[in-house]
């Protein structure tokens, strides 16, 4: 993500290699990444930072408890949760969300121009979410689960039950009702990229439709009033520019 004059990439869940590849592919030079911001440590989500922050000269930015599980990366900054730092022109703030990891965080990034909200792996709504949400043009949000999907699916009741707590994931019910409250306090029509589906209890077609059936109950109009698309987990999404 552009912003400020900064490059900024949130999390790097993959090879270095893959995201290499995928980064040329939507016309994105690695090395150039000046900021990396860590959610938690979660392997999907910390995987390739050791050989990003090798490959680019990026600060590698996460909380406290985050960063002790990457103790081999180089330029480590320490983030405080709901306290703001400045990245060239750049704001972004940590948002505390709930999950059974360390210390996580979601991002809130804003410049002059625009505002963008990184919302995953949060069993709930973060409780001072309704601050951050205001004006967004973009947002990444997690929709997990299909709650009958997850329920009836092959996972042991014990992973099942991690899932739905509520340091687990959102499920698309919960995220179409987090993204209808940043639909209706947007002025412009945002983008929503769902992100983070699970490969066992969800699917593209049924996250949209899950959440746009969520959107609806709220009078909200998919396609209209806001614009939704799924992240893959493994091609890149396109470019967005404001
Ligand atoms: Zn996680
Ligand atoms: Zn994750």
């Amino acid at each position: 993500m552009k912003a400020g004059g900064r490059n900024l990439l949130i999390d790097a869940g993959i090879s270095l290699k893959e995201m290499i590849k995928r980064s040329e592919f939507a016309g994105i030079d690695l090395s150039q990444v000046s900021d990396c911001l860590i959610t938690h440590e979660h392997v999907d989500h910390i995987k390739g930072v050791k050989g990003l922050a090798k490959h680019s000269s990026c600060e590698v930015w996460a909380t406290e408890e985050t960063l002790i599980s990457l103790d081999e990366v180089e330029r480590k900054q320490t983030l405080i949760p709901n306290e703001p730092i400045t990245l060239g022109e750049a704001v972004v703030t940590p948002i505390r969300i709930s999950h059974d990891a360390k210390s996580p965080v979601g991002y809130l990034i804003e410049d002059e121009k625009s505002r963008a909200l990184v919302l995953t792996d949060t069993g709930k709504r973060p409780v001072n979410l309704d601050q951050y949400i205001n004006n967004l043009d973009l947002v990444v949000l997690e929709a997990n689960h299909n709650v009958r999907m997850l329920q009836t699916g092959p996972y042991p009741w014990s992973l099942k039950k991690r899932i739905m707590s509520v340091y687990g994931h959102l499920s698309n019910q919960d995220s179409g009702k987090i993204l209808s409250d940043i639909v209706r306090q947007a002025p412009k029509t945002p983008y929503c990229f769902l992100a983070h589906l699970s490969e066992e209890n969800n699917k593209p077609q049924i996250a949209v439709l899950d959440v746009a059936t969520t959107l609806k109950e709220e009078g909200i109009i998919p396609g209209k009033d806001v614009s939704l698309q799924v992240a893959n987990q493994y091609t890149p999404s396109k470019v967005i520019c404001f």
